[in-house]
């Protein structure tokens, strides 16, 4: 086993070799502009592209021209919420989207804010989901969108998309979903799950950074998205800009290596997260799961220490990457807006420690991890306060 281990794997992925070995060529000798017309060159590149959004599409489910590449999921979100709130605003000036989004999501919002649309924040419970009749009730003539991420990347609560959707079908409003920590990992059936708008990203299933997708729906209904970056209209004129030839190779490439192996994947990350779990409950007292208990990613683990500072014992996990809060928000020392989110004590939003399992991650790793974190915890305790038994709902999934 090497150290250090990294379990983090819901801020980036390391890029799997099989999808760098189907990207090098696209640097070198078929480096060509896909929208250079005129040559060979441009030609190969094209078709690189052509052949990488149709083998995306297919496994989606989708068509390829549904199929919108950008920079990352932070671009596709703002593609999505600012183009559809510029292209529809005659049609309704509110949105509706969850307190637990990623920033860039909310962001987005709190612009759209400032340009006169109206800006719904659903609350979430314990657990972190939202209650649809909540949400019912908040759609009114004036809704446009409704943005709901598909699973969280701190807690790793998933929602029930096909009820949103439905939902959203039935009250004639369009719904997109930041998939992003889902897309590959848990099944996301587009069709019968009525996503208008999805954001995912390359990075985040063992792709290339600086490479986004966002599926556009092209028919029943026909979603128009006025363009953010003005430019020589590339992507069906939704997203100027040389396309990243090499990085859309490679996410698609990526894409359908997680798709092959999810279930297996699923089941090996659940195993080893619940090794973790049952450790974790077993010899420590005052350990609280954050998150859904049973309606979570396969690889996450949010877990409080509760009487242990968050950063203290990530400090003390010297050669174990792991992160407390969300690691996008890690400059800021105010506990992160998701657990905020979740109405629970003080002492569980300052010892909240994300473990984030993957594809490279080994039993190894996990009971080196076990070990580490146990011997930490109770050092830490022992030097703080002492402890009193509590915990909460038992994971089962
Ligand atoms: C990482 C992440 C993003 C941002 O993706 P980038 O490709 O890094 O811009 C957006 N949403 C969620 C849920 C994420 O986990």
């Amino acid at each position: 086993m090497k150290l250090p281990i990294y379990m983090d794997y819901h801020a980036t992925t390391p890029v799997d070799p099989r999808v760098v070995e189907v990207m090098l060529p696209y640097f070198t000798e078929k480096f060509g502009n896909p929208a250079s017309r005129q040559h060979q060159f441009g030609w190969i590149a094209a078709e690189a592209v052509e052949t990488s959004r149709a083998a995306i599409a297919k496994y989606l489910g989708v068509e390829a021209r549904e199929i919108i590449f950008t920079s990352g999921a932070t671009e596709s979100n703002n593609l999505a919420l600012k183009g559809i709130a510029e292209a529809w605003h005659q049609k309704g000036s509110h949105i509706i989207t969850v307190s637990t989004e990623h920033k860039s999501v909310l962001d987005p919002c709190r612009r759209l804010e400032k340009s006169g649309f109206q800006v719904t924040y659903l609350p979430v419970d314990e657990y972190g989901t939202i209650d649809l009749n909540r949400l019912s009730d908040s759609i009114t003539s004036k809704t446009l969108l409704v943005s709901i991420m598909t699973g969280n990347n701190e807690i790793g609560t998933i929602q029930d998309l096909p009820s949103i959707g439905k939902l959203c079908r039935d009250k004639g409003v369009f719904f997109h979903t930041d998939a992003t920590q889902a897309v590959g990992k848990i099944p996301v059936d587009i069709f019968d799950t009525n996503i208008d708008l999805m954001s995912f990203s390359g990075h985040k299933m063992y792709g290339p950074k600086g490479i986004g997708v966002l599926f556009v729906r092209n028919s029943k209904p026909k979603i128009k998205l006025t363009m953010q970056m003005d430019g020589g209209g590339h992507e069906r004129g939704i997203r100027s800009g040389t396309l990243n030839v090499p990085a859309i190779v490679g996410s698609a490439k990526a894409l359908e290596l997680s798709i092959l192996s999810m279930n297996e994947e699923a089941n090996r990350l659940r195993y080893l997260r619940h090794k973790m779990y049952d450790a974790f409950t077993n010899s420590l007292e005052d350990v609280f799961l954050n998150g859904h208990p049973t309606n979570r990613l396969p690889n996450n683990l949010n877990i409080s220490f509760i009487h242990v500072e968050d950063n203290a014992l990530m400090m003390s996990l010297k050669d174990i990457a792991v992160s407390t809060g969300s690691a996008c928000s890690t400059a800021d020392p105010e506990p992160s807006h998701v657990l905020k989110a979740l109405g629970v004590s003080n002492d569980r939003l300052h010892s909240a420690i994300r473990f984030g399992l993957g594809r490279f991650t080994t039993e190894a790793e996990v009971e080196y991890t076990i070990d580490r974190v146990i011997e930490n915890v109770n050092k830490l305790r022992n030097i703080s306060r002492p402890f009193r038994r509590s915990s909460n709902k038992v994971m089962q999934n």
